[in-house]
């Protein structure tokens, strides 16, 4: 949850920076559009106006001076000639020259000023003409003042024009000054701009870094097991799928720790992990020195597995499983801690014990679960998986058993200590098929897995109610019924609320009905939990764990949950009397039930020495074949009828 909580906000956090780098070089490029857009204007404006001014005024100039130039040749030699050839010429020239330049709309203001000069030059220049037409009458002194008439104009025109000139110098100084600041800026924004993108690539860079790095975690979570290290089931299923497709051979083993969930229970989970760690840390050794390819994987809690490839020899895999299983043999330490466990071992070899890899993965399985006879590993055969073949695929029937009403209830009694008086009963549900019994340990899994334990459940519940009543009614003692309780139902919200319907349609007194729920559903989510049994315990049930001991509860909690009942799982019940460590698991819950004052049920009693084992523990009730295996209704009434009769 955290975790894709931070993994939200750094994408958030990346948003944001992508989006500001973005901005930035967006700004920047834009900037670069208008500083380059006003060098090229200025760099415009100089070559398309300012150059063809100077270049009129350079004409012009040259143009008037030709005409002095003229008078004076015309002077010195006498000739009139000269001057009337080319005057026209010249004066047309200058007049072009000055239009040019009233075109380009340089000086308005000094234009008026400009032509009344040409003007006065013409008319010394035309004096100085008619002078020369007099020919010898001709005064010199009257065509030298006019030539100095001329001149002081032409000089008066000169320095207005160097003015002029001078003037357009400067602007187009100016503007290529400011084309040249705009060329500068021009640079340092590309330079602005060249920083960015290397921004913006960094940024994508680290972006692509942290995405392949969440990749990696991703595909590290999604196929591997945090504890061990150690790749997990859906690892094992792409390995496994890739050997089939390439028609490899090899076996499959699953192997079980058996007593990791009571390590669990009894030392906390830390010690758990750490022993699964030691132990597949001493499988990687055992199977290294095998000599055959392998991988192992962790399949859950409990549970890992060994591919092997290209060794379908049943003597190999043979080899192996007994190697592995010699575990058993050997203590680890764990702290101050000396634990022993074993290992029970399912092997299905391919292609030949299943062509898919959930086929392989299901017949290993059943290997591992069909009876052992004290042997650690077993190979598949085809009569493990009959049965449970038939139950997978019969969903749909037992969505018709529970129309037809194939369902029935059998109670097995819970006795006093002695054996001597029913103190109760558990209700346990069976598929009547005929004259066939069906084990709910078959076909409740599959409700499970199809989501129609809710109904069969709901089933279960009105019916114990139902019965409860009938045997009261009829003046049978008032006995406890318990009801197993699955945790699909008691996770479904509407759970509480069904159990007081049912309690109050067949006017059940307070704690007549005990639900029993398995340590597995009390261990999740305790406080969700806690409110749950809360409501119930007001509903008017009361509360039993059940199988305790095999589940990963933690004894933490157990305090803290509204429960009256513990039910010590069969497994310890049975091996009590030859497993020191079992007996002191029973006492030891035997002792913390007594201090959290609740009331201790052993399930699975078949021996008196059990029996008696139990009692000397002050076990407050026996469940078990030795006295009653599950029986149906009229057989409870009649034998509870019986006992009461026999103790009267
Ligand atoms: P459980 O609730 O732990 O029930 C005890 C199981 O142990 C019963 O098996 C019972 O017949 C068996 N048993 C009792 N005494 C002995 C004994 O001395 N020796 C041996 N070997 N076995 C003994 P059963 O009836 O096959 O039920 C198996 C499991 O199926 C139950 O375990 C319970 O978890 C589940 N179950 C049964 N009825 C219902 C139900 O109505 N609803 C749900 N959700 N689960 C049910
Ligand atoms: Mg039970
Ligand atoms: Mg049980």
């Amino acid at each position: 949850m955290s975790d894709t909580t931070s993994s939200k906000g750094r994408a958030r956090w990346l948003l944001i920076v992508f989006v500001a780098v973005m901005l930035t070089v967006s700004s920047v490029a834009w900037m670069s559009i208008g500083a380059g857009k006003a060098v090229s204007q200025q760099a415009e404006e100089l070559a398309e106006q300012r150059i063809p001014e100077l270049r009129e005024i350079a004409e012009l100039q040259s143009a008037m001076s030709d005409r002095v130039t003229q008078l004076y040749l015309s002077y010195s030699t006498g000739e009139r000639l000269v001057l009337q050839t080319q005057y026209t010429e010249r004066a047309e020239r200058v007049h072009l020259h000055v239009d040019a330049l009233s075109r380009l709309n340089l000086m308005p203001e000094k234009r008026q000023e400009f032509l009344a000069m040409v003007q006065a030059f013409d008319l010394q220049a035309h004096r100085f003409d008619q002078e020369m037409a007099k020919g010898a009458d001709r005064s010199w002194d009257m065509l030298r003042e006019h030539l100095a008439g001329a001149q002081s104009v032409i000089d008066q025109m000169t320095v207005m024009l160097a003015m002029w000139r001078d003037e357009i110098s400067v602007t187009a100084q100016k503007s290529g000054e400011s084309a040249l600041s705009e060329v500068g800026r021009l640079t340092k924004l590309q330079l602005g701009f060249s920083i960015a993108v290397l921004l913006v690539s960094a940024f994508v860079l680290i972006a692509l870094y942290a995405r392949l790095k969440d990749q990696d975690e991703l595909y590290r979570r999604a196929y591997f097991d945090g504890v061990t290290g150690l790749p997990n089931r859906w690892k094992l299923e792409q390995q496994l799928q890739i050997k089939l497709d390439q028609h490899g051979t090899g076996c499959l083993q699953i192997l079980r720790i058996d007593r990791l969930k009571i390590v669990a229970s009894t030392y906390g989970h830390e010690t758990a992990d750490q022993l699964i760690q030691t132990t597949a840390r001493w499988l990687q050794t055992r199977l290294a020195s095998h000599n055959i390819p392998h991988g192992l994987y962790r399949l859950n809690s409990d549970s890992l597995a060994i591919l092997c490839e290209q060794s379908a020899a049943r003597a190999d895999a043979e080899r192996l499983a007994q190697d592995l299983a010699s575990i058993s043999n050997r203590p680890f330490e764990l702290g101050e801690r000396e634990l022993r466990i074993a290992l029970d071992i399912g092997i299905a070899l391919f292609p030949g014990d299943g062509e898919s890899v959930s086929c392989l993965v299901r017949n290993a399985d059943a290997a591992l679960n069909a009876k052992s006879n004290g042997i650690h590993y077993r190979f598949f055969e085809k009569r493990m998986t009959d049965d449970s073949a038939f139950w997978l695929s019969t969903e749909g029937l037992l969505r018709s058993a529970l129309e037809k009403q194939e369902f029935e209830l059998h109670y097995q009694p819970k006795q006093s200590t002695d054996g001597s008086t029913t103190k109760g009963s558990e209700a346990l549900i069976r598929w009547r098929q005929g004259d066939k019994l069906v084990s709910p340990a078959l076909f409740i899994p599959v409700a499970e897995d199809s989501g129609l334990i809710l109904p069969i459940g709901t089933w279960v519940l009105y019916e114990a109610c139902r019965q409860w009543r009938a045997w009261a009614d009829s003046g049978l003692p008032f006995l406890p019924i318990a009801v197993n309780v699955s945790a699909q139902q008691f996770q479904d919200e509407a759970f509480p609320a069904l159990v007081a319907d049912a309690l109050q349609q067949y006017a059940i007194p307070q704690g007549m009905i005990e639900l029993e729920i398995t340590e597995a559903v009390a261990a999740d989510h305790p406080e969700r939990v806690i409110a749950t049994m809360q409501q119930l315990k007001q509903a008017g049930v009361s509360l039993a764990i059940d199988d305790f001991g095999t589940g990963y509860s933690s004894l933490s909690y157990l305090q803290r949950f509204p429960i009256d009942t513990l039910k010590i799982d069969q497994a310890f019940v049975r091996t009590m009397g030859s497993s020191p460590e079992d007996a002191a698991i029973v006492s030891l819950i035997m002792s913390l039930a007594k201090s959290l004052r609740l009331k201790v049920v052993a399930e699975g009693v078949e021996t008196t020495e059990q029996q008696e084992q139990l009692s000397a523990l002050d076990c407050d009730l026996l469940q078990g074949y030795l006295f009653s295996k599950p029986i149906p209704a009229t057989e409870f009434a009649l034998r509870l009828q019986s006992t009461q009769s026999a103790s009267q």
